[in-house]
């Protein structure tokens, strides 16, 4: 078998195994998995952090939207957000299932992932942002930093 090229997308997507903060504020993190299970809630602790993360590195604002229910199983996949370039909007699915929320733990871990796709887009100015190693290091940074209580 001869073996395939390293995608393009995934050779520049390695190259960033951080992001680009040495410090993170604390706060709108903790509210976020502290808010409750409520998508109206959470939508608002979400936004609130995603304000707060796109003022931080300077790129435009990105909305957050959370749908009160699953995923559309008719799609066939279980992924719980969807980010939209082109519209510059993150999805988050609050139930895991027909009508259990989620924990706040795994709704802020969506949230991060959907964010990191647009930090490679409009920080990074990835033409595609993929799930390279690069982007889970990123998504892995970003949250330590933001768990972690300052001084
Ligand atoms: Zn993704």
């Amino acid at each position: 078998m001869v073996k395939k090229k390293k995608n393009y997308h995934y050779s520049k997507s390695d190259t960033h195994l951080t992001v680009d903060a040495d410090e993170l504020s604390y706060e709108e993190y903790y509210a976020l998995t502290h808010c409750g299970k409520k998508a109206e809630n959470r939508k608002k602790a979400a936004q609130a952090l995603c304000d707060y993360l796109c003022d931080k590195f300077q790129i435009t604002h990105c909305k957050v939207w959370v749908a009160d229910r699953m995923y559309p199983t008719r799609y066939g996949h279980t992924y719980m957000g969807l980010y939209w370039w082109w519209h510059k909007v993150i999805t988050i699915y609050n139930n895991m299932d027909f009508m259990t929320p989620c924990t706040n733990r795994s709704f802020a871990d969506v949230l991060l992932h959907e964010f990191m796709h647009h930090y490679d887009y409009y920080y990074l100015n990835l033409s595609e942002s993929v799930h390279s190693k690069g982007f889970y290091s990123r998504i892995r940074d970003l949250k330590a930093k933001l768990k972690k209580p300052k001084k």
